[in-house]
Formats: structure tokens, C-alpha cells, sequence
């Protein structure tokens, strides 16, 4: 058999429960992603001490506070990685993460992915947040994304450009929310959309990203 990922032929060891098992993940491409240690209490950000970082400290400031759940580092196997799953559309990746998206699923929650703009949905063919979302738990698409402007029509609708680019676009029952979404880099793109769920009536809302950014200089935007 080949894993599912790289290809290449792999030994696995037989046994009942491995029998029916399709999509083999080999060992090497397994370990290819840095699980988080000690960081951020609030949004995962390594640290050494495990206080909290100075993003959440400035959210807290304005009063938004967060409980955000990063599984792994985006350090340089984070990057490439993240960059074949959401732009080469390389989907078989994500057998690396399947079973530790599957194990945060919890009772009575729904999950809500990041959702793109009508137009990049459109060039990306599929939205990387809702393909995460949908391996942890049952979703909703609650949310709707205006376009982010160009430079050029930034300086003509720059008011626009400041509001949010998040409104919820249906109202749904549902108990605990949780926001997914590929990589949280500052956060400013989940307190956004939490602030608009917020005044939609949603309260309970925490969330999930597949990667935390270790710090802002050591990461290309993506
Ligand atoms: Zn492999
Ligand atoms: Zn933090």
C-alpha cells in the first residue's frame, strides 16, 4: 500500500482493526506537523512561561475575549503545508489531521467555519475552513464575508473597509458555537466574526485553528 499523502509504498501491520482501513498515513508524513506545548492559555501561542501572549492581551483590552484552541505551530512544515492544502487544493492532506480534528468534536456544538468572499471562493473552488469544520463536527454556514478591497478601491471606500466584513446570514438554533478556521495570526479575523455572531444573539462562541503563527516576523502572510 502507498500512504495517501506522499505516495510512497509503506508497511503497516495488519490486525482487526486496521482491516477495512483505506487511507494509510505513513509515519513520516504522521509527525510532519509540530503539535503546540506550553503557550498562550487563550489562544495557543508558544511561549516558555505560559503566560498570556500580547495579542490577547490587547483583545482583552478592548473587552474581546476569546478562548481559542490552536493545534499546531506554523512554523516552515506548517507553512508548506498549509499552502498545498488551501491553494494546490491537495485535500489528501488532511488525512494527517483527521484524527485530531475528529477528537475535538463535542456534544451540542455546532461548528461554523471562516467562510471566503463570494469572488476568492470562487478562484479557490472550496473553502479550507469548512473542509476542516466538517471533520471535527456537524456545521452551519452562519456567516457571510464581504470582499476585502484592493489598495486602489481602499482609498476610495475607506470607511467601508474598516467596518466589519462579517453579518451573519441566518439565524439558526443551535447551543455552543465554534468558530473554525485554518490560521490564527493575530486574530483580528475571528474577534471580527465573534463580534458579529455576538450581535446576531449568539453568545456561547469559542473557537478552533488548525494553526496558531508562532510570531508575526517569522511568518509570510498567507
Ligand atoms: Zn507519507
Ligand atoms: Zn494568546
Amino acid at each position: 500500500m502507498n500512504c495517501i499523502v506522499c505516495r510512497k509504498p509503506m508497511q503497516a501491520s495488519w490486525s482487526p482493526a486496521t482491516f477495512f482501513q483505506r487511507d494509510w498515513v505513513c509515519p513520516e508524513c504522521e509527525n510532519q506537523l509540530t503539535p503546540l506545548g506550553t503557550g498562550c492559555p487563550a489562544c495557543g501561542q508558544p511561549n516558555d512561561t505560559g503566560g498570556v501572549c500580547s495579542d490577547c492581551i490587547r483583545w482583552s483590552a478592548l473587552g474581546l475575549d476569546l478562548s481559542v484552541r490552536s493545534l499546531f505551530a506554523y512554523d516552515e512544515q506548517g507553512i508548506n503545508w498549509l499552502h498545498r492544502f488551501k491553494f494546490g487544493g491537495d485535500v489528501a492532506l488532511v488525512e494527517q489531521v483527521r484524527s485530531t480534528l475528529r477528537s475535538l468534536r463535542e456534544r451540542g456544538t455546532t461548528y461554523v467555519p471562516i467562510p471566503l468572499s463570494e469572488k476568492r471562493l470562487r478562484s479557490r473552488r472550496f473553502n479550507q475552513a469548512e473542509y476542516l469544520a466538517r471533520m471535527i463536527g456537524p456545521t452551519q454556514n452562519l456567516l457571510l464575508k464581504e470582499e476585502v478591497l484592493s489598495q486602489r478601491e481602499f482609498g476610495k471606500e475607506r470607511r467601508r473597509h474598516r467596518s466589519n466584513p462579517f453579518t451573519v446570514q441566518k439565524q439558526v438554533k443551535c447551543g455552543k458555537i465554534v468558530l473554525v478556521d485554518d490560521v490564527y495570526t493575530t486574530g483580528t479575523t475571528l474577534h471580527q466574526a465573534v463580534f458579529a455572531l455576538h450581535q446576531a444573539g449568539y453568545k456561547e462562541v469559542s473557537a478552533i485553528c488548525l494553526f496558531r503563527a508562532l510570531n508575526k516576523s517569522k511568518t509570510r502572510p498567507i
